[in-house]
C-alpha cells in the first residue's frame, strides 16, 4: 500500500499511472480531498489515528480502516457504514512498540474486544486483521522482536476467534524504514510512503 500523506495530487497521479491502486492516508480532510480528485478505482485506507466524529466523512468510500483500537471507534464505524449500506472492513490495532504515545490495543483488550457482546452485535464491519507499529529505532533485533510478536498475537486470535472466517488475513506492518524486517517477520501489507514518494515535507 502506497502512504500518500502530504503528497500533492499530482505525485499520487504519477504513482496511479505505475499501476498502482491502493494508498493509504491519515487525515480524513486531506483523504476526502484527495478522494473527490482522483480516479474512482482506488481503494483508499485510513491509515491515522481516526476521531470517532470523522468517521461520518470517508464511510461513503474508504476501503479499509487500519488503526481501529478501542470498541467505541468500531461501533461508530458500524453505525456509518450502515447508514452507508456498506461494510467497512476494519484492521485492529495493536500495540507492541516501547513508545508511549503510540495507539493500540494489548492482546488482552484485544480479547476483551473480540469477546464483548457489543462486538458480536456490529453487522456492518468486517474485521480483516491485525496491524501494528515497531518502535522507531536503529536496534533491529528489537524490531524483529516487536513484529514477531505481532505476528503471533495474529496467528493466535485467527485461530481461536476466527477460525471459520477466511477474511481474517490481513496482518499490516512494515513501513519504508522496516518493511524487510516486518515481511521476514510474516507481514503480508506494508505501508510504505517516504521510500515511494520521497521525504514529507510538514513545514508547508
Ligand atoms: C506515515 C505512515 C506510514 C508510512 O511511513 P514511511 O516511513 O514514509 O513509509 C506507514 N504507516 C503509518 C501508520 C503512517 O502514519
Amino acid at each position: 500500500m502506497a502512504v500518500s500523506k502530504t503528497k500533492p495530487v499530482a505525485d499520487v497521479q504519477k504513482v496511479y499511472d505505475w499501476g498502482q491502486r491502493i494508498f493509504g492516508e491519515n487525515k480524513v480532510q486531506e483523504l476526502c480531498d484527495k478522494y473527490e480528485q482522483l480516479p474512482k478505482d482506488i481503494a483508499w485506507h485510513m491509515i491515522g489515528h481516526l476521531q470517532r466524529n470523522k468517521v461520518k466523512y470517508i464511510a461513503p468510500f474508504i476501503d479499509l480502516i487500519h488503526g481501529v483500537d478501542s470498541l467505541r471507534l468500531l461501533q461508530e464505524i458500524d453505525r456509518q457504514a450502515g447508514k452507508n449500506n456498506r461494510v467497512i472492513k476494519c484492521l485492529l490495532q495493536v500495540f507492541i512498540a516501547t513508545e508511549e504515545h503510540k495507539f493500540g490495543l494489548s492482546y488482552r483488550e484485544l480479547l476483551d474486544l473480540l469477546e464483548s457482546k457489543e462486538y458480536k452485535s456490529l453487522k456492518n464491519i468486517q474485521v480483516c486483521g491485525l496491524m501494528g507499529m515497531a518502535t522507531f529505532t536503529e536496534n533491529t533485533a528489537q524490531i524483529h522482536r516487536e513484529f514477531a510478536v505481532l505476528k503471533d498475537i495474529f496467528n493466535q486470535v485467527r485461530a481461536s476467534h476466527f477460525a471459520d472466517d477466511p477474511a481474517f488475513n490481513i496482518l499490516s506492518m512494515g513501513m519504508s524504514g522496516d518493511y524487510e524486517i516486518a515481511i521476514a517477520e510474516g507481514s503480508n501489507m506494508v505501508r510504505i510512503g517516504s521510500a515511494i514518494f520521497g521525504a514529507r515535507d510538514y513545514t508547508r
